[in-house]
Order: structure tokens, then C-alpha cells, then sequence
């Protein structure tokens, strides 16, 4: 049995029980924490001095398209309709497996290094068996905890689909690589839903997933492609359950929103990138005012950086713009926030374990649950003194803040660097791969890539 005390640290836990501790300890047992406090006074195997750090559980992206890695920053300057024609409509089919691997690996160790501990890949370009393998591998390989989001190849993608997904390989995949729902890497299904299926396909999806054992997440209520009431479709047709995420909401209709609940639905939030490609505010309080705590996402990319910091301050400053400027305009004060630093800390921990059915295993620093921790060093001139010690994490931390990561008990990154990873070879093998794929697409990599936006063949859906 190996055991590793983290000793003398700031933790946030994230778990009333256990609260915030101005210097606390961490015991860990094999893959899971022992116990949480104040001067444990136990022996280990291993003795990490942590003075000068705050724990907090890794963080959970609750929604990424890890094969993107490859297109990162190409869509810097793009809308959402330009992404679309862009990415689905020229660099989809054009990935190769040995891509889509490189793709993961790489999105996947960027992720831990930034101290995202449980990564929620939403592949959706599963052109081929080989393609799915490879994607899984990617993910396996990096040593992170994933959740592999199952979703359809690039030409069924294209709205609105009534192309049936191929439950045989999907079917595949869960009896080749996730035959235990208790390994590492587990599987989900990520399904088109009502904005990009057919309302019959969509229920072919949503029942045949569950047939398989497997949580469900969806895209809804994004730009004007949201606001067509994909919540009150699916309840329709009996679709809505408590074992689904809802991704982005951010267009939803207020009947949407009381069905979410309703269901026990949860929810995941690409803030950030929400805002800069048009899909509207960030949903944040429309959730939160019907009970529904969301969590958070990177989403792609091909547009914005792919570290829980960001996302964490865009969802803050989002919120609190809109709300601040309602307020000037009724020339009203804003007292108090509507939305703290702690919130947002919950959010991109424990909401998003939850969110990805993980919520009895990590998302907090608890006995019992498995040992995914980020220690965040303060002995850095953007971090001491500490006052306050969330809002030092969510305002002014990060990437190269985060010293250590633990995954299930074993350290991922120690003295700011991933253990076992060799990033100029790494680096190699992606540039090779990004060289062939934007050689075969025919485009520049120097930014003047600007596609016309993606126009629906009808779009009376909107
Ligand atoms: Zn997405």
C-alpha cells in the first residue's frame, strides 16, 4: 500500500464537510484520499512539504473537441458559422486516425498540465473504426482521467442530419475499451441532438445510448442555431433524463430551462468561447435561478486557450458585465455580486465531476474519492501575498502556477513539469501531422484563413 502525505498546505476542498484549511494535510492511500486536516500526524511513504501551496481538486473540462488540438488557434478570428465551415466543413474529413491520436495526446497532456484532471473529450469525428481507436488511445496514453464522448463521424454532422449513427460501432468501442465503467478513461454518448439530427435519429441516439449503459451529452441552445426549444423537442418525445449534460444553453428558451431542471438535468458552459463566437451570454444565472449549478468547458482550441484560468475568469467577468450593466442602465448598485469567486472554483471542480457522472468518484477533495489534486504554488510575484485564497486561484493564477498533479494518487506533474513527457519529441510528431493535414486542406498557416461563414441548405430551423 503506497501512501503520500501532502503537508501544510492551503486547501480548498470544495466539500462542506471538510471545509477550507489555512494549513492543512492530505494522506493518500494508493488511489484514493485517506483523510483531510489539520496536522494528520501520519507517517508515509512519501512526505510532499506543500507550505506555500493551496490544494484544490484537479479541475474538470465537462466539454472539449481534444481532436482540434491539431487546428489550435486557426480559428482565432472566426465565428461560430465560420468554424463550422472551417472545421466540419473542410478539415473534418481530412483527419487521418494517426491525427486524430496525435490530436488527443496532445490536447489531453496540455489539460494536465494545466491542472484539468478529468478531461471530457467530445470526439465527434469518428470518421472510421480506426479513427475512434486512435482517439481513445490518445487519451489513454496521456495517463489523465477522460471520459471518451462518443460522437458520430464529420458527414453526419451536417444539419440537419437524418443520417443514423452506427450503433455498431459504437457498440464496438464500449465492448473493446470500456467494458468496465471502472477504469481510468470511461464512455459517454455524444449525440447531435435536435439542432444538427433529425427528431428521429435524435430519439434513435438517445435510446439506443442509454440501451448501452451510457450518460448522454448534447449541444443546445447555442447562437441562433439554439433557438429552436431543443429541450422541449426532446421532451416530446420522452427523451429527457437526469443522466444528460447540456452543453453551451446559452439561447435556451425559458421552458427549455424549467425542463432541464425538471429532469435533473446538468449543464456545461464554454464562457469564453461563448463569447467570442457569437453563441450568446454565458446561460451562468439563468441556471442558477433554476437550481441547476452548471459547470465548465473549453470547447475548442481553434479559438481560445485550453486552461481552466481563462475559462474561469472569462465565466466571472461575463457574468458580472451583464449584470453591472443592467444595473447602470436602471441606474441602480449592484450589492451584492451575484456570482463569487467560490462559486466559480465549485463550478470548475465538483459541478464538473458531477456533470460528467463523476461526482461519487472525484471533483473534491474528500476520503474516500479518488486523489486528483492540484497544488498551485503562491511563492510567484502574481500570487502573495494571499488575502483571499479562491479568488487568488480563479483572478490571478495561471498554467504556470500549477506545480503538482495528482491522478488517482500518482503524480502527473511535479516542480511545474509533467513527469514522463517529452515535449520537444512530442512537438515533433504534432507539427508533422498538422503539416500533412493543412497541406491536404489546401490552407496557410499564418492567420489569413478566414472561411465564409457555413450557411444551412434551409434555415427555417432557426
Ligand atoms: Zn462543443
Amino acid at each position: 500500500m503506497a501512501t503520500t502525505l501532502i503537508s501544510n498546505a492551503t486547501i480548498l476542498s470544495i466539500d462542506p464537510a471538510v471545509g477550507e484549511l489555512n494549513r492543512g494535510d492530505i494522506l493518500i492511500r494508493d488511489d484514493k484520499i485517506a483523510a483531510v486536516g489539520v496536522d494528520l500526524q501520519a507517517t508515509a511513504d512519501e512526505i510532499i512539504d506543500a507550505s506555500g501551496m493551496i490544494a484544490i481538486p484537479g479541475f474538470v473540462d465537462t466539454h472539449r473537441h481534444t481532436w482540434q488540438s491539431l487546428l489550435r488557434s486557426t480559428g482565432a478570428d472566426w465565428t461560430l458559422a465560420q468554424y463550422f465551415a472551417g472545421v466540419r466543413g473542410v478539415m473534418g474529413d481530412l483527419y487521418t486516425p494517426d491525427d486524430m491520436y496525435v490530436a488527443n495526446l496532445l490536447g489531453s497532456l496540455e489539460a494536465l498540465d494545466a491542472g484539468i484532471t478529468t478531461l471530457y473529450d467530445w470526439s465527434h469525428n469518428n470518421n472510421s473504426p480506426d479513427h475512434s481507436d486512435a482517439a481513445v488511445k490518445g487519451l489513454k496514453d496521456a495517463g489523465l482521467r477522460a471520459v471518451f464522448g462518443y460522437g458520430n463521424s464529420n458527414q453526419e454532422w451536417f444539419p440537419v442530419s437524418d443520417k443514423r449513427s452506427n450503433f455498431d460501432d459504437v457498440r464496438r468501442v464500449r465492448d473493446t475499451h470500456f467494458a468496465s465503467d471502472d477504469g481510468l478513461v470511461t464512455m459517454s454518448f455524444a449525440a447531435r441532438g435536435p439542432q444538427f439530427a433529425t427528431i428521429d435519429v435524435t430519439e434513435e441516439d438517445f435510446r439506443k445510448a442509454r440501451e448501452l449503459g451510457l450518460r448522454i451529452t448534447v449541444h443546445v441552445g447555442d447562437g441562433l442555431w439554439g433557438m429552436s426549444k431543443p429541450l422541449v423537442q426532446l421532451n416530446n418525445r420522452g427523451l429527457l433524463a437526469d443522466d444528460t449534460t447540456y452543453v453551451h444553453c446559452t439561447t435556451l428558451h425559458d421552458d427549455d430551462f424549467r425542463l432541464m431542471a425538471d429532469t435533473g438535468g446538468k449543464a456545461s458552459i464554454s464562457p469564453e468561447l461563448e463569447m467570442h463566437m457569437g453563441h450568446g451570454f454565458p446561460a451562468t444565472l439563468k441556471l442558477i435561478g433554476v437550481g441547476i449549478r452548471p459547470s465548465i468547458s473549453i470547447d475548442i482550441v481553434t479559438t481560445i486557450g485550453g486552461d481552466m484560468f481563462g475559462a474561469m475568469r472569462a465565466l466571472l467577468v461575463g457574468t458580472r458585465a451583464v449584470v453591472n450593466h443592467a444595473a447602470l442602465q436602471e441606474k441602480k448598485l449592484v450589492d451584492p455580486l451575484p456570482l463569487m469567486t467560490r462559486d466559480v472554483l465549485e463550478f470548475a471542480t465538483l459541478r464538473g465531476a458531477e456533470a460528467s457522472g463523476l461526482g461519487h468518484k472525484t471533483g473534491s477533495l474528500t476520503p474516500g474519492k479518488q486523489a486528483d489534486i492540484v497544488l498551485i504554488d503562491t511563492n510567484r510575484l502574481n500570487m502573495f501575498p494571499i488575502n483571499h485564497a479562491p479568488g487568488a486561484v480563479v483572478e490571478a493564477a495561471h498554467v504556470g502556477n500549477v506545480d503538482s498533479v495528482f491522478v488517482a494518487g500518482k503524480a502527473k506533474k511535479r516542480h511545474g513539469k509533467l513527469i514522463g513527457v517529452d515535449i520537444m519529441a512530442l512537438r515533433q510528431k504534432v507539427v508533422r501531422a498538422r503539416d500533412g493535414l493543412f497541406e491536404r486542406a489546401g490552407v496557410p498557416t499564418d492567420g489569413s484563413w478566414l472561411p465564409r461563414p457555413y450557411e444551412a441548405p434551409d434555415d427555417s430551423e432557426f
